[in-house]
């Protein structure tokens, strides 16, 4: 709607010391001309069900006509004098590219293009993502608000948007051959970190305990992570209490045994398997089991090794997790963002919270995980990021992908051979996905290991 036609009628912008007067419909002397001229078109519409007709000027006359003096243009500039200038105004920003309306930022981004292009970026959380995802994040979709799910929006307008958002989960579950019967998917949170936050928020009660790997082993500060001095770190920590199982500092894979036994004594409510740091695949049946003993949800954080469980180039945690939650970003290939895997429909096997009471034959991890996310959580859904994910999804689906994914891991496997031949230390020796973890703390280097990772670019 151009704010800046004048009219009678009586709506106004209260932020402008002079009130500038909207109008919805064009005054009736002006339409009587347009008429005349032939030059009026109907627009119809409806809001809240009911109908309505808009009438406006075709093609460009309104701004083409400033020098005509017949045309309705010409005669609100006769009636209001400033009208053109504050169009103007109004206008300048709107159609220009890039370089033009904003040089600075524009020829920084141009360093940073080059930076991504010439170096060798060997961060294991990083990916590049394809052109038909760059031009979706970019694109007007980030117009529109969409809070709420596919059919039940808080705002109108949103057909477009619902078809686009249910593309995106039938990708998501179809990338990951999951049955939309027994899984659900939430793509609306913004990042990993929330996504996680929105399971806590949904499943949880503050000062509820979640369980997963330490920081320090690799795991995420989102599983919950105290500094050494108990200094809580993440919203995880803050809002729910967390004790880590971590990794045998000899031999760098996850000791099961003391996480059994730490989880029956601390009995977690949500128990969390997956992580940032970790170069080996993970024993899911093993963390099936100690759920089971304890009456836990298992979840599984995959953010790192997502899009090779989709390429089926890592063991997957579907068969037995309750929920999984991912990155959109790292080996998944897609944009910037977080998802959320649920189970739904009847419970397969005795499955958390079961034990606490909980005696329902049904999962219930649909209807909390989506209220988290919105309202609790977010507001509205950024839906250029959500159309990048469709995207995205629709390459993971392909032989491509898998290729892709497959020279992915033997460049790892490439890069910790030359390492372990010049007589470096990897922890665990060697690596089973993308990721491969080189131990400084000989060289006094590092607290830890450094991390390196490899891609094919
Ligand atoms: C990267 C990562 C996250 C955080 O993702 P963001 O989108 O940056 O919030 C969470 N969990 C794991 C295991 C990760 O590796």
């Amino acid at each position: 709607m151009d704010l800046t036609q004048a009219a009678q009628s009586g709506l106004s912008l209260g932020f402008h010391s002079s009130p500038i007067p909207l109008q919805l419909l064009d005054q009736k002397q002006e339409t009587r001309i347009d008429n005349e001229e032939n030059q009026v078109e109907d627009e119809q519409f409806s809001i809240l069900g009911h109908q309505m007709c808009i009438k406006r000027p075709r093609d460009n006359s309104s701004q083409s006509s400033a020098s005509s003096s017949t045309t309705n243009s010409s005669k609100r500039v006769a009636m209001d004098p400033g009208l053109e200038s504050r169009r103007a105004m109004v206008r300048a920003w709107g159609n220009q590219p890039l370089p033009i309306a904003d040089p600075e930022i524009h020829e920084i981004m141009e360093k940073e293009k080059q930076r991504q292009f010439k170096g060798i970026e060997l961060i294991a959380s990083e990916n590049f993502v394809c052109r038909a995802v760059m031009e979706a994040l970019g694109s007007h979709l980030t117009n529109k608000y969409s809070e709420g799910l596919p059919g039940s929006r808080y705002y109108t307008g949103n057909q477009n948007i619902d078809q686009i958002e249910l593309i995106c989960w039938s990708r998501a579950l179809a990338a990951f051959g999951l049955d939309s019967d027994k899984w659900g998917v939430n793509v609306q949170p913004y990042s990993c970190t929330s996504a996680n936050f929105a399971v806590y928020t949904g499943l949880l009660l503050p000062g509820d305990r979640i369980m997963g790997l330490d920081s320090p082993s690799g795991g995420h500060l989102s599983h919950g992570y105290y500094t050494p001095g108990g200094k809580r770190v993440s919203a995880s920590s803050i809002f729910f209490e967390s004790l880590p199982y971590k990794v045998n500092p000899q031999t760098g894979y996850i000791d099961y045994d003391k996480m059994e036994e730490k989880a029956m004594d601390f009995r977690p409510k949500i128990l969390i398997c997956g992580g940032s740091s970790y170069p080996r695949e993970w024993d899911y049946a093993r963390f099936r089991q100690v759920a089971d003993r304890i009456g836990a949800v298992l979840m599984c954080d995959m953010a790192h090794i997502s899009g090779l469980v989709a390429a089926k180039e890592c063991v997957s945690p579907f068969e037995y997790c309750d929920i999984v939650t991912s990155t959109t970003h790292k080996s998944l290939r897609g944009p910037r963002g977080g998802i959320i895997f649920y189970r739904k429909g009847p419970k397969s096997r005795k499955q958390g919270m079961l034990s606490h009471g909980d005696c329902s034959s049904h999962y219930d991890f649909e209807e909390k995980i989506n209220f988290a996310v919105h309202p609790s959580l977010q507001g509205g859904p950024h839906n250029n990021h959500i159309a990048a994910l469709a995207i995205a999804l629709k390459q993971v689906a392909t032989p491509e992908y898998k290729a892709y994914m497959q020279q992915v891991r033997k460049n790892a496997q490439a890069l910790a051979s030359a390492l372990l031949r010049r007589k470096c230390r990897l922890v665990t020796g060697g690596t089973d996905n993308h990721l491969v973890l080189w131990d400084l703390t000989t060289w006094g280097l590092a607290e830890m290991v450094a991390f390196i990772v490899t891609r094919l670019q």
